[in-house]
């Protein structure tokens, strides 16, 4: 013991000696060492203020009117990305079709958005596909590719705001790719902040003044608001949900007003028989009656101060605003037995809730499609049982005259925590004009009638296949 004590204090001697030599050494070498090269910044060059996400070149055209007040007359930075090359339109101009049409479209729209000031145009490659059922589009796409993309674009231009189709089924032209483009556009609106999403992206470079890095350096944006446009026939389902842009407003930089502007815009795309031709003979004749109507906007979901009718800017200010996570999927707590539309209604009441757009569930209260005279509508139905106990679900489709069904009226067997999807065919009724009509479903299982669902139909619709 009496050793011991000695040897204890001899080696809490040693040990303060030595760490105060690394201590004072480590000092020394610091001084020494060269100081680093500052970290780079995010290349402003690219920095926008508004990136309009669509499906076809001359999509952007439906918000134009807005483009110009913003552009011309409040300086905003403006970018574009357009998913398809629009592929699959007809072309007034010369024979070029399919993959060519595709080129000619895209060359079109640069030439148009450059007469604007907007050089950064982006087509991600998607395929143009014609119909009403967005679930194609997605999937002709390649849907986490043109996501991919997209994110891309977001880190790399950092958009305040995004404007962009309307997530919705709405009769009207509702074309699937731009229900597709505003989906991927709100995808891409919530996960560009989130560093665990396409995390390549955003590792950095091991070497970023080197060649061959194989990843890329980007930082994660959070955009603040994201903002829809809709081609339905009418929009006055849109009033009040968003800020509105008169057009006949005269833009003092440009001392035109904005429908001429946007007029003169839309004349690049001359392939296209509703756009481009239509703004050259409205610029030749001076009939710009299409060109006059306000630019309506639904205000999607905004990350800072201000109100849903306000200036797309209101609440805006420079800079960095912290990743806002949305609430994402959950299951529905269901009882018993439940019928409900299936396909892109379905998809929609959970799309909405899992990215906080709530609120879109009340612009079409009532599910609505457009379909031509005479031709095939399929209706998707789920019925889900949500109990422990098989069930046989009845299912009668009530149809409006000169309706007739091809499949769907019949017995459905479902076992417990199943849900059947029915694929319900009718013939549509041939109406001499446009005419809203009613279909109905009654449901019964064991005895017990299950709260039906209805679908609103326009009919003698010139519009995409269903
Ligand atoms: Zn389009």
């Amino acid at each position: 013991m009496r050793r011991f004590v000695p040897a204890s204090s001899l080696l809490l001697f040693l040990i303060l000696a030595i760490l105060g030599g690394v201590r004072n050494g480590t000092l020394q070498a610091a001084n020494q060492l060269a100081e680093a090269w500052p970290n780079p910044e995010p290349d402003l060059r690219f920095k926008t203020d508004i990136l309009v996400i669509t499906a076809h070149p001359d999509d952007e055209t439906m918000v134009t009117g807005y483009l110009a007040r913003a552009i011309f007359d409040q300086q905003k930075h403006v970018a574009a990305i357009f998913t398809t090359p629009g592929n699959g339109g007809g072309d007034q101009v010369s024979t070029a079709q399919a993959t060519a049409l595709g080129d000619i479209r895209i060359m079109e729209a640069r030439e148009a958005l450059a007469s604007f000031g907007v050089l950064h145009v982006w087509c991600l490659g998607g395929r143009d596909t014609p119909g009403q059922d967005l679930m194609w589009s997605l999937e002709s796409w390649n849907h986490g590719d043109v996501l991919g993309q997209m994110v891309r674009l977001i880190r790399l231009t950092r958009p305040e705001v995004i404007l962009t189709w309307l997530p919705d089924y709405v009769a009207g032209e509702n074309h699937s790719d731009h229900q597709a483009s505003g989906v991927i556009a709100t995808e891409a609106f919530d996960l560009a902040g989130d560093p665990t999403k396409f995390p390549e992206q955003v590792a950095a470079p091991r070497n970023y003044t080197g060649i061959a890095n194989m990843t890329e350096g980007l930082l994660p944006w959070q955009c603040k608001k994201i903002y829809y446009f809709s081609d339905a026939a009418s929009t006055d389902f849109l009033v009040g949900k968003g800020p509105e842009y008169r057009t006949t407003d005269v833009s003092p930089a440009k001392n035109a007003p904005y429908f001429k502007l946007a007029a003169e815009e839309m004349a690049h795309h001359l392939t296209q028989k509703d756009s481009g031709q239509m703004a050259k003979r409205a610029l030749e004749t001076g009939d710009f009656a299409y060109f006059k109507q306000p630019v309506r906007l639904v205000l999607g979901k905004s990350l800072v101060a201000g109100s849903i009718t306000g200036d797309v800017f209101e609440g805006i200010t420079p800079g960095v605003i912290p990743f806002a996570p949305v609430h994402g999927y959950r299951a529905e707590a269901r009882k018993g037995i439940s019928v409900e539309l299936g396909g892109p209604w379905d998809y929609y009441r959970d799309f909405w809730r899992a990215h906080d757009l709530q609120h879109m569930a009340e612009l079409i209260q009532t599910p609505e499609v457009a379909v031509g005279n005479g031709v095939q509508v399929h209706v998707p139905i789920l019925i889900r049982n949500d109990t422990d106990e098989a069930a046989e679900v009845s299912l009668t489709s009530t149809l409006p005259a000169g309706w007739k069904e091809l499949y769907g009226t019949s017995r459905y067997p479902v076992r417990p925590h199943e849900v059947y999807p029915v694929q319900a065919v009718y013939e549509a009724a041939s109406t001499e004009k446009p005419e809203w009509q009613t279909l109905r479903w009654k449901v019964e299982s064991h005895g017990e009638v299950i709260p039906a669902i209805t679908l609103r139909v326009l009919t003698d619709s010139t519009g995409l296949p269903q």
